[in-house]
């Protein structure tokens, strides 16, 4: 039963410069639904000239609009309003995020749209809870560290949770007082226009919030290499990462916050209690989103005693699947972003395949009744280390299986040669739970759960090739500012 009528909805196609949407001429991408193949509209492609309009305008509005200046609690006020009015519009929203994404509209309407608003409303809070220190100096000195927003950030987010990744990118900036120029993945580019038309509504200066659109060769590019953009921060693959950072040390140098790949372990000991929970909780960490999340569990590392029983309930789990779109009420797998990264992943598992791995269900792609590109929930055992679903990250439902007989031997597994982004411990020993979490090299360790909560307060980022400074928290805001040192002579008068 479908939920909605794709054909039926309208999408807003432009760029939004200067506090409104401006529809250009000229190069256009054709943009398709990933549930059906369909190709459902045209997106501009800002060149070089446009990006330069869009980062002047910005900072023009930057320095003569009050956002910067004006009083920390009603920047904080206007955050909140944002938030408000997003999660208001949470029906309408959540459609246009799963018209053209993976999000099946159920979740994107009950998880995405409150989530991304919410993520808006911590971040309001830090406005006026950053402003710097006052240094420990001898007495007849005074210091103080200040901080300041940079100016411009410029912002490229990826298509795996389009309106979710905008608020953790922009809310951040935005509340340390900054202005950004965003370009959303040129897969799911239009949800985030209305998320810039509601922030207007809410009172953001207009040309403080701004998107361009387009690909990552000429806009992405543009954007990190303008002079008018201070910092850039990313998420998305690691050769991706690697690019916009060497391009922000040639023309800057400029900081850089990525948010990169992982090959996130799922580390199982046979202490555990109630396998049944543990296995839905191992199979949504890979399922959920078809495993297109970068935090994805796509390793399980399981003790030799409990193997044979977790795997095959995995295996019941994963085989109960039913791929569909993402406006459809009985899927449970929503489809791969596209045809092309699909067929990536099935050349991941062919690899694996032929490198000793055996695929125990699973390991094809299917259309799911409606032309697009499913891949079914795979699991691969009789892998090492050196195996490639086990080497490379695979952005999809593939769960590799390794079993080890000793704590350290299952420490060892957990270990990723390149990646170290999350990682679950799954154990009754809270002793073991926390040797696992001071040996795992990862940026973040759960500890009989998997998954990010809505404790936003807790930042998430990478170690290792998994990236470089954190989104959520204290410290996303921080990465938002420059601090300023000053120094005054107290002691007598001039
Ligand atoms: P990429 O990281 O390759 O690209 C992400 C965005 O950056 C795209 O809009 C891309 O544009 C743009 N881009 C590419 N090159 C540059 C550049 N030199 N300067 C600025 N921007 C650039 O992701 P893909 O969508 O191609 O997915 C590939 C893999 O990335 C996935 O299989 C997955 O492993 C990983 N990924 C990780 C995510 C995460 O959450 N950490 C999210 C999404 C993907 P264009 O496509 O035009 O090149």
């Amino acid at each position: 039963m479908p939920i909605f009528d794709p054909d039926q909805i309208q999408v807003p196609v432009g760029h939004f410069i200067g506090g409104r949407l401006q529809t250009p001429a000229g190069a256009a991408l054709e943009v398709q639904r990933p549930s059906d193949g369909k190709v459902y509209a045209a997106l501009p492609v800002a060149d070089e000239a446009l990006v330069d309009i869009a980062a002047e305008n910005a900072w023009t509005a930057w320095k003569e609009s009050d956002w910067a200046r004006c009083a920390p609690r009603d920047r904080a006020r206007v955050l909140r309003r944002w938030a408000d009015l997003v999660e208001a519009e949470a029906p309408r929203l959540g459609v246009l995020e799963a018209l053209g994404s993976t999000r099946p509209v159920r979740d994107a309407i009950a998880w995405d749209v409150p989530f991304t608003a919410e993520g808006l409303r911590f971040f309001a809070e830090y406005a006026d809870k950053l402003g710097g220190e006052v240094a420990a100096t001898r007495h007849d000195h005074l210091g103080m560290v200040i901080a300041e927003p940079y100016g411009l950030i410029g912002a490229i987010t990826p298509w795996n949770f389009p309106l979710v990744m905008v608020s953790w990118k922009v809310g951040a900036a935005l509340a340390a007082g900054n202005a950004v120029l965003l370009k959303p993945s040129e897969l799911t580019p239009f949800s985030a226009l209305r998320l810039a038309e509601l922030a207007i509504q809410a009172g953001v200066p207009a040309g403080i919030f701004n998107i361009v659109q387009g690909d990552g060769r000429t806009t992405g590019e543009a954007i990190t290499r303008h002079p008018r953009v201070s910092k850039m921060t990313f998420t998305g693959s690691t050769r991706t990462g690697a690019a916009i950072m060497s391009a922000c040390a040639l023309h800057g140098p400029k900081p850089v916050t990525l948010e990169l790949g992982g090959k996130s372990p799922q580390l199982v000991f046979d202490d555990v209690r109630d396998l049944d929970k543990l296995a839905a909780t191992i199979a949504g960490a890979i399922t959920g989103n078809a495993g297109q999340v970068c935090v994805a569990g796509s390793r399980l590392i399981v003790q030799r005693r409990v193997a044979g029983a977790l795997v095959e309930r995995i295996r019941a789990i994963f085989t109960g699947h039913r791929p569909g779109a993402t406006w459809d009420e009985d899927a449970t797998l929503p489809p791969i972003i596209s045809a092309q990264q699909a067929a990536r992943i099935a050349a991941i598992v062919e690899r694996a395949q032929a490198a000793g791995g055996r695929v125990k269900c699973g390991g094809r792609i299917v259309d799911g009744g409606y032309g697009g590109a499913y891949y079914l929930p795979t699991l691969i055992d009789g892998v090492d280390t050196a195996n490639p679903a086990v080497s490379e990250e695979i952005f999809g439902p593939v769960l590799t299986v390794q079993t080890f007989d000793d704590e350290e031997e299952g420490f060892a597994l957990a270990s990723h040669d390149s990646y170290g982004l999350a990682a679950g411990v799954h154990t009754s020993d809270v002793g073991r739970a926390m040797r696992a979490v001071r040996r795992i090299e990862a940026g973040t360790v759960w500890v009989n759960r998997y998954g990010r909560s809505a404790d936003f307060v807790i930042p998430t980022g990478g170690y290792h090739q998994s990236g470089i400074g954190k989104d959520l928290g204290r410290q996303a805001v921080e990465a938002n500012l420059r601090f300023k040192s000053v120094l005054m002579d107290i002691g007598s008068p001039q």
